[in-house]
């Protein structure tokens, strides 16, 4: 396996040139200069190096050895516990927080570059850190002066580490029969009493303290999602000088045997009378959850991007050592017994597969992260800020279920250049597929990613959100109008946006008449809306690469990964279109039984 390396360049390129990120920075009010390119570029290439000498040297052997339960007691691989402590000592954990709890207050643009890095590394490891980031920002988000005081410290700086505890054996997706009880007392604190399933970083060895933000019932709660309430269950009680003190009545009873991520604990937790403290009002639990999920989803659709890098990165080099069989041309290195397949069409097809869906994915995480900072860092309450908001909530679902199955894909086309050594242990790749898996369905399965886009943020604003988008598009395509140089990126992206903006109005009235109609589009929406997004990103990739080609030959890699992304991959939007326009009725006729 190739050891890894981050693609700072990439980033760089993105963040700096593509993005102006630093300009960016330098106006938003509610960062005070705490970052400049010269910060950045020096905590990028920190990160690169933890990634690359401390996390991905335990990814594989983390695999083979999985958690173990014993009595209740959960321990993790060999070396994490070391890995996970330097990840703490280097402040990575504080990265994103608010520095008023002790956090580094850096932008999520950033902290989006960061995360791909720990998760093409080691994604089992990334998930402790990545939930306990989550958990911190829905405890700032919604928790009292107190709670965070008390908690947000200690998270940020990794001593204590984050779960959220949603799932429960019965309810997975409608999470609105949940059964978690929550009794209150009479000192303000809260009984929490049930069993949750599923539970990422439930238990470990890695933290002295485990602090559970979990979603419960109170007895007379109204039903379904309306009656939710979240509450912060820790897994030792804290004393009033801040130490560890009693266990809280919160077991992990066992932990799931699975596919991939097996460094990753997946627990079954127990609360039998556990004391918590409710986070944000009563019965507004989801919402308050979803300040967390949010910011996991974008997180879970980096995973993916993680995953992807990771095995294009394997796959590039092999290819470029495997010799096997002659160039269809003509033989390309005659003193070899035959040629690299890297010569091969079909090769090159999948390495380019992989690197247009992980460019334009880096891309798109990017520009999801800047509307993120621009929704938290911006001033006031602005039309510039609610367009951020907006503009968070519609890609948030397209973020996280394309990148996811886009890694799925890239991940098995990795696999696929190693012929039968991508089927075996030794090269890595088949782990990488294993591991990738879980992105398309924890965080809300991709189909209920694509119901979100479609219904919650697309149908329920007639069209709002993805007007926003679609205008901003469109101001770039205005833009490089006299551009010559850029024709032939920005009439197909003109061509494709239409055709999105035909289809999302044809979806909007056809949820006026029949009710199956957006939950039989979504899917095929989600991805013809995913492709749109990074033929935009590869044209504004190629706008800033193009006048630099002669300058340097990674421009020049840029501009041709963009004509392959526009040649060969964007042509899909075709079939997508044609599937949606074929509405719910051939899903819908098949009677239940003749399934
Ligand atoms: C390794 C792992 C780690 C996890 N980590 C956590 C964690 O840390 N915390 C946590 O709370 N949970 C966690 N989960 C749970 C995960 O989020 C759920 O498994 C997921 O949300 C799906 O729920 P479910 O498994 O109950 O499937 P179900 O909800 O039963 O869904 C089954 C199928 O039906 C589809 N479906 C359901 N409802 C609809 C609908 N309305 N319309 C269309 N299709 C629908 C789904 O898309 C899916 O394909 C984890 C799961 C795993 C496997």
């Amino acid at each position: 396996m190739a050891d890894y390396r981050a693609p700072l360049r990439e980033m760089n390129f993105l963040l700096h040139e593509v993005f102006a990120a630093d300009e960016l920075w330098a106006r938003l009010p509610g960062l005070d200069g705490a970052v400049d390119r010269e910060t950045a570029d020096a905590i990028l290439e920190e990160m690169a190096k933890l990634a690359a000498n401390t996390l991905d040297p335990i990814n594989r052997s983390g695999d083979e050895e999985g958690c173990q339960w014993q009595d209740g007691v959960v321990t993790t691989p060999e070396g994490f516990v070391e890995a996970y402590n330097t990840f703490c000592e280097g402040g990575w954990g504080a990265l994103v927080g608010n520095p008023q709890y002790g956090g580094m207050g850096m932008p999520k643009m950033l902290g989006a570059q960061m995360e791909e890095m720990i998760n093409a590394a080691n994604i089992s490891f990334a998930l402790y850190p990545v939930l306990t980031a989550g958990a911190c920002l829905a405890l700032d988000a919604h928790g009292s002066e107190e709670l965070k005081q008390r908690y947000l410290p200690k998270m940020y700086e990794g001593t204590w580490s984050g779960a959220m505890d949603l799932t429960e054996p019965h309810a997975g997706t409608d999470l609105g029969i949940i059964r978690t009880k929550a009794e209150p007392q009479a000192d303000g604190s809260y009984k929490i009493t049930g069993n949750k399933i599923f539970i990422t970083g439930g238990d470990h060895d890695l933290t002295e303290n485990i602090i559970h933000l979990v979603l419960a019932k109170l007895p007379d709660a109204p039903k379904g999602p309306k009656g939710i309430s979240l509450f912060l269950v820790p897994k030792y009680l804290v004393n009033e000088d801040g130490s560890v003190g009693e266990r809280n009545a919160v077991s992990c009873g066992s932990i799931e045997h699975k596919m991939g991520i097996k460094a990753s604990a997946t627990c079954a937790m127990n609360y039998d009378g556990a004391k918590g403290w409710l986070v944000g009002e009563l019965n507004k639990g989801l919402a308050a959850m979803f300040t967390m999920m949010n910011y996991e989803r974008l997180g879970v659709g980096i995973q993916g991007l993680g995953a992807s890098e990771r095995s294009y990165q394997n796959a590039v080099e092999y290819a470029r050592e495997r010799i096997q069989s002659r160039s269809p041309a003509g033989a390309q290195q005659p003193d070899k017994a035959a040629d690299p397949i890297l010569v091969h069409p079909d090769v090159r097809r999948m390495l380019l597969t992989q690197k247009a869906l992980i460019g334009g994915g880096r891309a798109l995480s990017t520009y999801v992260a800047q509307w993120l900072d621009i929704a938290k860092f911006g001033a006031g309450e602005g039309e510039e800020k609610q367009k951020a908001d907006a503009m968070v909530a519609l890609l948030t679902p397209v973020a996280k279920a394309f990148f996811t199955d886009k890694g799925l894909e890239c991940t098995v086309l990795g696999q696929q250049v190693f012929g039968g050594h991508g089927y075996i242990r030794e090269w890595g790749q088949e782990q990488l597929v294993r591991d990738v898996r879980i992105t398309q369905i924890y965080e809300g399965t991709n189909g209920i990613q694509a119901l979100d886009l479609i219904g919650r943020k697309t149908v329920a604003n007639k069209g709002a959100y993805f007007n926003l988008f679609a205008d901003d598009v469109q101001q770039f395509i205005d833009a490089q109008a006299n551009n010559g140089e850029m024709a032939e990126f920005i009439q197909p992206l003109s061509t494709e946006l239409q055709r999105l903006r035909d289809v999302t109005a044809r979806v909007l009235a056809a949820a006026q008449e029949d009710p199956n109609a957006p939950g039989a589009a979504s899917v095929e929406y989600l991805h013809l809306f995913g492709y749109v997004a990074y033929a935009y990103m590869w044209a504004r990739i190629a706008a800033t690469a193009l006048p630099q080609t002669g300058a340097d030959s990674f421009y020049a890699g840029q501009v041709k990964t963009a004509r392959f992304f526009f040649a060969r991959l964007l042509p899909q939007t075709r079939a997508l279109a044609e599937s949606i326009d074929a509405g719910s009725a051939t899903l819908m006729d098949l009677e239940a039984e003749l399934f």
